[in-house]
C-alpha cells in the first residue's frame, strides 16, 4: 500500500507556519506534532462543552461526561480491551506506571521480586526502585549483553517470588522492539495457577507505531501516552484486566474515586473511576478522542511501513559516514537511529543541526542504564513519524555530512603532563577575520576552528572552576600578573571552546579597567552570533563573560 507522507503532513498545521516550512522534525520519540482535528477538539471542548464531569447533572456536565465516556470506549477499541472498564485515564505512561507500582507492590511481601530490563525508560525503573525500598522487594534485570536485554532469556530471572514483570514494548533510546510473543510464551510456560505473576507492557513508544492488541499480546497491563501518537500532552491510558484492577487498591484518594466517604473510612467507586481521583484533564481527553479517531481513519500499516523505510534508509546512510558511531540497530526497530559523533560532543552536533532547523534530541533520553552500558553519556537520537518525508531524512543526512567534514580535523594538542595550567596562544585569532566570513556557515566553521586553539586542560577540570549557566560543561581559571589578567578555558564542546577563544582573545592580558571598557555583548551581536546561535549557546557565552569579569574584578 503506498503512503503519501506529504499529504499526511498537511493535516498538521504546525508545519504550515511560515517559520516551520523548512523544519525537519525528527524528535518524535519525545513527542509528536498534532493534527488539526486534535487541536480543534481541544478548542471545541472549551468553546461548547466546558463543565466538570460526573459530579453534576446539568446539560453541559452531561455533555462533558458523555464525551469522556465515549473517548474511554474508543480507547478500549484502540487497545482491543474487553471493555471500557479496563481503561483508566492517567496523565501519561509515567503516572500509569507509578499507579501500577504503588498499587501492586502494596500487596507484596518482603523478598518478592520485580523483573525489569536495562532498556527501560526511567519511568519504568524509578517507581519500582522506590517501591522496592519501601516494601523490601527485590529488583531483577533481564540478562543483558552490553546493556541490550536478552529477552529470550527472561526465564532465567523468573523465580517463585516473581510478582511483576514490567518490560518495554519499544525502547525510546534505541527503538529496540522486543519480541512480545516470545515474552508471552516464556511467561505462559512459567505461570501456574498458584503463581500470581503480572505482566506489564510499557507501550509508550509502541502504540505510536503499531496497532496494539492487548488480547493478542496477552499482557495483564499496558500503558501509553497520547502525546506520542499525535494526541495531546497530559493524558495517557492504563489498560488492566478487569478482574485484576478490581482487586487492586486505589492509588490516589480524592473526589471522583469514591462511592461514599465516612469520617474514618470510605467506599471506593466502581471501575475505572476508582483509579481516577480528582478532576480529569477534560480538554486533553477530548483531544485524545480526536487522535484516536484520526488514527482509526488512517492506514496504520501503510504509516508503519513508511516509517520503517525511513528508519532503514537512515541506518544505511549513517553506516557510510565514518565519523559516526551508530548505536541503534535497524532490526526490530520502531523508528529510531541513535549515534554519537566520533569527534566532538553530541551537544555540538545537536546545535549544528538546530542551526539548520533540524530537531533531534541529545542526551541520555531517560534511559541512563542503557546509554551508559553503550559506553556513552549522551547520544544523538533521530526518531521518525509518519509525516516525515524522504526530503526530511535527506536534509538531515546532508547536514551530518557537512558537520563531519567541519569537525574532522583533530582536536587541539594534548596537555603537557604535570604542568600547571598554561596559556593558550590566541594571538593569531582576529575578530576581523571572523567578521569577514561571507555567510553564517563559514563564520560558524571559523568559530569551530578557533575552538582548536584551546588545548585540553584536565588540570583545571575541577568543580570550583565550572562555569555556571553554560549548557555544555566548561571550566575557566584566572590569574593576575602585574595588574594584567590571564585566563585559561577547557570544555568538551568545540563550539564553547570557539566562543571561549573569541572571548579570551579580547580580554586576555588586559587590565581590569580595559576589560570593563570593552563592549563584548555588542561584539557578540555584531558578529551575528546572537541571531544564529541557539539561546543556550548564547547564554553559554554570556556565562563565560560573567565569570571572567567576576574573576578580573
Ligand atoms: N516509557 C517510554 C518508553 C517512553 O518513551 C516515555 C516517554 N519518553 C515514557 C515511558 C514516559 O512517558 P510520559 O513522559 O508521557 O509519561
Amino acid at each position: 500500500m503506498s503512503f503519501d507522507a506529504d499529504e499526511f503532513k498537511q493535516q498538521f498545521p504546525l508545519f504550515a507556519q511560515a517559520e516551520n516550512r523548512q523544519l525537519v522534525y525528527l524528535d518524535n520519540a519525545a513527542t509528536t506534532q498534532k493534527p488539526q482535528a486534535v487541536i480543534d477538539a481541544i478548542c471545541d471542548f472549551y468553546r461548547h462543552s466546558n463543565a466538570n464531569t460526573h459530579r453534576s447533572s446539568h446539560r453541559l456536565a452531561r455533555r462533558a461526561t458523555e464525551m469522556v465516556e465515549r473517548v474511554r470506549g474508543r480507547a478500549a477499541g484502540f487497545l482491543h480491551a474487553a471493555s471500557a472498564r479496563e481503561i483508566v485515564f492517567c496523565r501519561g505512561a509515567t503516572e500509569a506506571l507509578n499507579l501500577l507500582a504503588y498499587s501492586l507492590c502494596s500487596e507484596m511481601q518482603p523478598g518478592d521480586e520485580i523483573v525489569i530490563s536495562t532498556a527501560e525508560h526511567h519511568a519504568n525503573i524509578v517507581p519500582w526502585q522506590m517501591m522496592a525500598q519501601r516494601h523490601r522487594l527485590i529488583l531483577r534485570y533481564v540478562p543483558h549483553t552490553a546493556g541490550i536485554p536478552q529477552f529470550d532469556r527472561l526465564g532465567e530471572v523468573l523465580s517463585e517470588r516473581t510478582r511483576v514483570v514490567s518490560l518495554t514494548g519499544g525502547s525510546n533510546a534505541l527503538g529496540l522492539r522486543p519480541d512480545l510473543a516470545g515474552i508471552a510464551r516464556q511467561l505462559r510456560d512459567w505461570r501456574t495457577p498458584g503463581r500470581a505473576l503480572r505482566w506489564i507492557v510499557d507501550a509508550a513508544q509502541l502504540a505510536a507505531h503499531e496497532v496494539v492488541d492487548v488480547q493478542k499480546i496477552g499482557c495483564d497491563f499496558l500503558v501509553c501516552s497520547a502525546h506520542k501518537f499525535y494526541g495531546p500532552t497530559g493524558i495517557g491510558l492504563l489498560y488492566g484486566r478487569e478482574s485484576l484492577l478490581r482487586a487492586m487498591p486505589p492509588w490516589q484518594g480524592g473526589g471522583e474515586m469514591i462511592a461514599e466517604v465516612d469520617l474514618y473510612s470510605s467506599h471506593y467507586a466502581d471501575l475505572p473511576h476508582k483509579f481516577e481521583a480528582g478532576t480529569s484533564p477534560l480538554a486533553a481527553i477530548a483531544g485524545l478522542g480526536a487522535a484516536l479517531e484520526f488514527l482509526a481513519n488512517s492506514d496504520r500499516d501503510a504509516m508503519a511501513a513508511h516509517e520503517q523505510r525511513l528508519m532503514l534508509w537512515l541506518h544505511r546512510e549513517l553506516a557510510t559516514l565514518p565519523g559516526l558511531r551508530v548505536i541503534s540497530q535497524p532490526q526490530h526497530n520502531l523508528g529510531i537511529v541513535a549515534f554519537t559523533p566520533g569527534n566532538g560532543s553530541a551537544a555540538d552536533l545537536m546545535h549544528w543541526l538546530d542551526g539548520r532547523d533540524i530537531a533531534v534530541r541529545v542526551g541520555h533520553h531517560c534511559a541512563q542504564p542503557l546509554i551508559r552500558a553503550a559506553g556513552e553519556t549522551a547520544t544523538v537520537r533521530a526518531s521518525v513519524a509518519a509525516y516525515n518525508t524522504q526530503r526530511d531524512v535527506e536534509v538531515f543526512v546532508q547536514a551530518l555530512r557537512d558537520y563531519l567534514q567541519l569537525a574532522e580535523s583533530p582536536q587541539s594538542a594534548p596537555p603537557q603532563p604535570g604542568a600547571d595550567w598554561g596559556l593558550d596562544d590566541l594571538s593569531v585569532l582576529q575578530v576581523e577575520q571572523l567578521a569577514s566570513q561571507r555567510d553564517w556557515q563559514d563564520r560558524y566553521r571559523e568559530l569551530m576552528r578557533w575552538g582548536k586553539s584551546i588545548r585540553a586542560k584536565p588540570e583545571i577540570r575541577r568543580p570550583e572552576n565550572l562555569v555556571r549557566g553554560c549548557e555544555s560543561e566548561a571550566w575557566l581559571v584566572h590569574r593576575e600578573q602585574g595588574g594584567r589578567h590571564y585566563f585559561a578555558l577547557d570544555s568538551d564542546s568545540r563550539v564553547v571552546k570557539g566562543l571561549g577563544a573569541l572571548l579570551l582573545s579580547q580580554i586576555d592580558g588586559r587590565s581590569a579597567e580595559e576589560i570593563r571598557a570593552l563592549d563584548l555583548s555588542q561584539m557578540f551581536a555584531d558578529l551575528g552570533l546572537e541571531k544564529h546561535l541557539s539561546r543556550s549557546r548564547s547564554n553559554g557565552f554570556y556565562a563565560l563573560l560573567r565569570q571572567a569579569l567576576a574573576q578580573a574584578s
